[in-house]
């Protein structure tokens, strides 16, 4: 029988191997395929010692709620530890990190595309007014609209303007990465043409779409990083959106119940930006397209 204390210091050892394995992963030191090929390779090394949900909760950009779906879908119960998982999970789980791996690094040869929503009137046009004056290298798509433009707005600067019928022959011809009628009225779209070259060249893109359309994105391509802007509160909301006289009180009335159907998205959203000093949520928006 083996000495009380020595068993002990030998967990204690084991548990300290193990938060180290942990580390090597969170940091990007080890590729987490590598650290589960040792778990199942070598019954006794730390990595076969991990929970299978620490092991998962390591590896960057997956939380608790991702864990227990990648669990269900690899149906792996969250009690397994890494080195005591079936051959059929070992299999699905090495092809569902591999994937991970592959999808990673073209990812991070990419640009990144940034998606900004959040609902009407929260300031998202001055906001993005700010990025462009402060950093006037920063690519943003130009929608097509079928609205007709207000005073001061440039044709392919702020929107192409265009009519029903081109824009119908642009969704026909699957050239708008996503597009929706926006407050019951005109449609919005996204020429995918712009989008596709920019990443693919390695630039960053910024797109200020409504929430139907941050949702296609996010459908079409996984990868896009959704920005909600949130007001400093829904009053705040109700008074920009009366103060910018931009809209009559029909159009006004219109927007108001769009944005309160849009205020209750935000869960949908990647990270969520409180719009209270246009400087400082400017600069978040920014921060988030160097994937810092
Ligand atoms: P506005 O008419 O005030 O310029 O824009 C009205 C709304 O249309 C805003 O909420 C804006 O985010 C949204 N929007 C602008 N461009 C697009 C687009 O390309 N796609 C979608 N889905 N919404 C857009």
């Amino acid at each position: 029988m083996r000495d009380p204390r020595e068993a002990s210091l030998i967990a204690v050892e084991r548990r300290r191997a193990r938060a180290a394995v942990k580390r090597e992963i969170q940091s990007g030191v080890r590729n987490p395929l590598s650290v589960a090929r040792e778990a199942w390779s070598d019954a006794d090394s730390p990595a076969a010692g991990l929970r299978i949900t620490e092991f998962l909760g390591s590896i960057a950009g997956i939380g608790v709620v991702k864990i227990r779906r990648i669990l269900d879908d690899l149906e792996i119960s969250p009690r397994k530890r890494l080195g005591a998982l079936g051959a059929r999970q070992t299999e699905s789980l090495s092809s569902w990190l591999l994937d991970r791996q592959t999808h990673d690094s073209r990812a991070n040869m990419r640009g990144r595309l940034v998606v900004v929503a959040g609902p009407t009137a929260v300031g998202k046009g001055t906001v993005v007014a700010r990025i462009r004056e402060r950093h006037p290298d920063v690519k943003f798509s130009v929608s097509a609209t079928t609205r007709d433009p207000r005073p001061g707005e440039v044709e392919g600067e702020h929107y192409l303007f265009v009519t029903d019928e081109e824009f119908e022959r642009l969704v026909e011809t699957k050239q708008m990465l996503e597009w929706a009628v926006v407050h019951g009225q005109h449609r919005y779209g996204t020429p995918r043409g712009p989008i596709v070259a920019a990443l693919e060249s390695g630039s960053s893109i910024i797109l200020e779409i409504d929430i139907q359309g941050a949702r296609q994105v996010k459908m079409a391509m996984p990868e896009a990083i959704l920005v909600f802007l949130l007001p400093p509160s829904w009053n705040e909301l109700v008074r920009r959106l009366q103060t910018r006289g931009t809209e009559g009180p029909e159009e006004q009335a219109r927007r108001l119940d769009t944005a309160r159907v849009e205020y209750d998205a935000q869960s949908e959203f990647d990270v969520t930006v409180i719009n209270d000093d246009v400087d400082v949520a400017a600069e978040a928006v920014v921060h988030l397209m160097s994937g810092n």
